[in-house]
């Protein structure tokens, strides 16, 4: 009889395919094929590394095994396997529930020791469609714009990009990303890795009912795909995968309550989240409160339309970092500045909380919303995991 082992699966179902951990594992234990990334039993050495740069949490899998899946097995999920039935050392057989059940809490409670844990769709999202193009079967886009967001001179080169799938399904919704695949290979001679955006536009198409959606882009010094996608031509032909995402995902409740912090193009999927609303809910809805960080006005994407948005849809805080002969203001400067509103919302169960952008935004954020929660005389790290097990907290940073 084989020692039941603690194995490092990745949610197949979770998982965006960004292909950070496969980048991040210093024993090249990752590895993927078009449909998985999976971890090899045989090289991981447990070390971590790959835990906190995961975008989702879909890396934080672990199942106790007599005997571990297979890559093979593991290129075949579909979903994660239920946790099976083991025989426990000192077991006569046919299992020890009660104490298997202590083994496991313990391995889970080590595992998910200092991570963000599981992030949970919306109760009420819609059931999103993931993976349906692949990195050996991509869908192919015809590019029907590429519009300047940002002022001409503005440091920030950040497009709005449109992508037309004429015939083909492209089923998405907001929240959901998309890979595109820069053309060319590396210097091994690979087929370029794609990078992952999030849509910008509602899931009936950024013009109503066309199959197209909208993509916003930074164009990043030296980046090999921001690059090539920034400098996309109307007619161009783009390899796409996916689409992506099952959890940051916008609650089809329309009363529900939306506290989004972005910063730059982290914006994007909170574009896709106003357009959805305006485009269906009425009068009775939860509102949308934003607080948008940038540099300068001129650098904020999509700044000019999100004055037009009615307020009682969507409050736009909108804060700069560099406008000269002011002090520089962050967005968890103004969320403390609006510690009411805020903590009216961290009050109300019927709040769901998004932050998108940078990933050096997390940790001020983190701090205002722990000062905030201080007034509630609440513990925000139970709050926000409360948050999160309830599906209303999520966190997209790269
Ligand atoms: P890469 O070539 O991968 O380079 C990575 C970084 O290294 C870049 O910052 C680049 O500036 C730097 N670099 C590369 N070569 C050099 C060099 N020779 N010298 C100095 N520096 C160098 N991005 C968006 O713009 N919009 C989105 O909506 C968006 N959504 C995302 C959603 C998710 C879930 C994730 C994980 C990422 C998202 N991103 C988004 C980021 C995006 O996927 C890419 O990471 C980004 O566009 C950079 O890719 P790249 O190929 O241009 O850069």
């Amino acid at each position: 009889m084989s020692k039941p082992m603690k194995q490092h699966l990745i949610d197949p179902e979770i998982c965006i395919r960004c292909y950070t951990c496969e980048m991040t594992c210093s024993v090249g234990a990752i590895q993927h094929d078009d449909t998985n990334v999976v971890v090899d039993p045989e090289k991981c050495e447990y070390c971590m590394d790959c835990i906190p740069v995961c975008p989702t949490g879909s890396i934080d899998e672990w199942r106790i095994v007599d005997s571990p899946y297979s890559l093979e097995d593991q290129l075949g999920f579909t979903e994660l396997p239920a946790q099976e039935e083991i025989t426990l050392p000192g077991d006569t057989g046919g299992g020890d529930l009660e104490a298997f059940d202590d083994v496991v809490a313990a391995l889970l409670a080590e595992a998910h020791k200092g991570t963000g844990g599981k992030p949970k769709a919306p109760a009420t999202a819609a059931k999103p469609t993931i993976n349906l193009y692949t990195l050996g079967k991509p869908a192919e886009a015809t590019v029907q714009g590429n519009y300047r967001l940002t002022a001409a001179d503005s440091d920030a080169d950040v497009r709005h990009i449109i992508l037309n799938f004429g015939s083909l399904p492209m089923p998405v919704l907001e929240g959901q990303s998309i890979g595109i695949i820069p053309p060319g290979s590396d210097e091994n001679g690979q087929p370029h890795l794609p990078r992952l955006y999030s849509i910008s536009s509602p899931r009936d198409g950024e013009r109503a009912n066309f199959n197209n959606l909208s993509l916003t882009v930074k164009r990043e010094p030296e980046g090999l795909c921001s690059n090539y996608v920034c400098d996309l031509e109307k007619g161009d032909k783009v390899q796409v995968t996916g689409p992506f995402g099952a959890t940051f995902l916008l609650p089809e409740d329309p009363r529900a309550r939306m506290l989004m912090i972005c910063t730059g193009t982290g914006s994007a999927p909170f574009r896709a989240f106003t357009m959805r609303r305006q485009r269906t809910v009425g009068t009775e809805q939860g509102g949308m409160t934003m607080f948008f960080g940038a540099r300068a006005p001129d650098s904020l994407p999509y700044f000019g339309p999100l004055k037009k948005v009615p307020e009682a849809l969507l409050h736009t805080f909108m804060v700069f970092s560099r406008i000269p002969g002011t002090d520089k203001e962050y967005v968890q400067d103004r969320m403390l500045v609006e510690r009411d509103r805020v903590a009216d919302l961290l009050s109300d169960d019927n709040t769901h909380v998004y932050i998108c952008g940078l990933r050096g935004m997390e940790q001020g954020v983190e701090s205002a919303f722990c000062d905030i929660a201080g007034d509630l005389g609440a513990d925000w790290p139970a709050l926000r995991d409360r948050m999160r097990e309830e599906g209303r907290y999520h966190v997209e940073t790269y």
